[in-house]
C-alpha cells in the first residue's frame, strides 16, 4: 500500500486562518483571488483566470492511469464580513459572533492548496488534474456559469462544498426552476370605482393559494419567496409580481412540480381578468448517481482506504456541482465539515479541514 505524505497541519491551519481574514463577498473577490493565485505560483504551478475571475490550474498526472480529476472549492462567501474577527478555540475556528467565518468554502479552499503543496513536495503518483477555484457561487453559482469549459479535460470531478465530515459524499441534488410571474390587471379609484379595476393583488392571492407549495415529497420542494405589488390604498392595483421557485432531484417530478405553479397563475389570471407576464428559468440541472458510478467509487475507495466508513447522501441545496454536471462532468461533493453555515455561527473544526485534505489527497492519488 502507498504511503501517503503527512497533511501539515500547521502549514493548513495558517492558510485557512489567511483566506478566511480576507474580506471576499460575491463579486468582491479580488483579493482571494490573488492570494490563491500566489499560493499556486508559490507550489510552482501556473495558473490564470478567466473574464470573471474564476481560477484555473492544471496538473498533468504522474506515474498514474486514473482518469483526469476536476478539484473545485469557490472563493467567494456570503456577507456579513468586513472586519472579521476569528479566534481558534481548541479545535474549533469561530469568529467573534459578529460575523460569517466563510469556511463555505475557504476550508475547501485550504485543502484543495495543502494538497496541491504535497503532490508537489513529493514524488507521489497522482492523477491528472485540473484545478478550478469559482467566485460568485453564493449569488447563483455565477462563476461555475461563466466557466470556460474548453479549458477543462477532466470527465469525473469532485467538489468540496457541502456540510458533513470528509467522509460524507453527496450523490444527488435537485434542479431548480425559477418563476418571475407578474399578473396585469387594471387600477381604478377603490373607493369612487372598484368595479372599472382588475386587482393584480387578488390574482396573485388566487394563485398563491391554489398552488401546492413547501415539501411535495422527499425530493421536490416549492415556495413563492418575494410578493411585490400594488401603489396606495385607495387604488385597485394594477400590478403584482410573485417570484418563487421549484426544486427536484427528479426531472419528471420538477417538470411537473413547475407545470401545476404555473398552471396555478393561469387559472388565477383568467378568473381575474387579467394578463400573466411569466418567466421560468432553469436555474441548474438536477444531478444522481448510484454507488456504480465511476466518480462516486473513485471516492469510495479513498474514503475506506483511510479506514473510514463513507455515507452516501443527497442534498436539497444547488451547488457548482449542478453547472459541473450539465457540462458533462460527473461530479459529487465531498462534506467539508463546516457547521451553521451563513450565520454568525459559522464554525469548523481543524480536523475536520485536515480529514477533508487527507481525504482528497487518499483521492487524487487513489
Ligand atoms: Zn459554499
Amino acid at each position: 500500500m502507498l504511503m501517503l505524505p503527512a497533511i501539515d497541519r500547521d502549514r493548513l491551519v495558517r492558510t485557512l486562518l489567511d483566506l478566511v481574514q480576507i474580506n471576499s463577498p460575491s463579486k468582491q473577490e479580488e483579493a482571494a483571488v490573488a492570494y490563491v493565485r500566489s499560493a499556486l505560483t508559490a507550489i510552482g504551478l501556473a495558473n490564470n483566470e478567466d473574464a470573471v475571475h474564476n481560477v484555473y490550474a492544471h496538473l498533468p498526472g504522474r506515474r498514474s492511469a486514473a482518469a483526469p480529476l476536476l478539484v473545485n472549492a469557490h472563493v467567494d462567501t456570503v456577507q456579513p464580513t468586513p472586519n472579521i474577527r476569528v479566534q481558534l478555540d481548541g479545535d474549533v475556528l469561530r469568529t467573534d459572533g459578529r460575523s460569517i467565518l466563510g469556511a463555505d468554502d475557504k476550508a475547501g479552499v485550504a485543502a484543495i492548496l495543502e494538497v496541491l503543496q504535497l503532490l508537489q513536495t513529493s514524488d507521489i503518483p497522482h492523477a491528472p488534474l485540473d484545478v478550478l477555484f469559482t467566485v460568485q457561487e453564493e449569488i447563483g453559482l455565477n462563476g461555475a456559469k461563466a466557466v470556460e469549459f474548453d479549458r477543462l479535460s477532466a470527465r469525473e470531478g469532485v467538489c468540496l462544498d457541502v456540510s458533513g465530515p470528509a467522509h460524507h459524499l453527496v450523490v444527488a441534488a435537485p434542479g431548480q426552476n425559477s418563476i418571475e410571474a407578474t399578473l396585469v390587471g387594471q387600477s381604478a379609484h377603490a373607493g369612487v370605482a372598484p368595479e372599472l379595476g382588475k386587482s393584480a393583488i387578488v390574482a396573485a392571492a388566487r394563485a398563491v393559494v391554489a398552488m401546492p407549495l413547501g415539501r411535495i415529497d422527499a425530493e421536490t420542494t416549492a415556495n413563492i419567496g418575494l410578493i411585490r405589488g400594488g401603489q396606495a390604498r385607495n387604488i385597485v392595483p394594477d400590478r403584482c409580481t410573485l417570484t418563487g421557485e421549484a426544486r427536484s432531484r427528479d426531472r419528471g417530478k420538477l417538470a411537473r412540480q413547475t407545470e401545476a405553479m404555473v398552471g396555478a397563475l393561469k387559472a388565477a389570471a383568467e378568473q381575474s381578468g387579467c394578463q400573466l407576464e411569466l418567466t421560468v428559468t432553469d436555474s441548474y440541472t438536477a444531478f444522481s448517481y448510484d454507488a456504480t458510478a465511476p466518480v462516486v467509487r473513485r471516492c469510495l475507495d479513498a474514503i475506506r482506504s483511510l479506514g473510514r466508513d463513507p455515507e452516501l447522501g443527497a442534498t436539497g441545496g444547488g451547488s457548482d456541482a449542478n453547472i459541473f454536471n450539465k457540462h458533462g462532468i460527473a461530479t459529487v461533493l465531498l462534506g467539508v465539515g463546516y457547521e451553521d453555515i451563513h450565520t454568525s455561527n459559522e464554525h469548523i473544526a481543524i480536523t475536520a479541514v485536515v480529514d477533508l485534505a487527507q481525504t482528497l489527497l487518499a483521492l487524487v492519488t487513489g
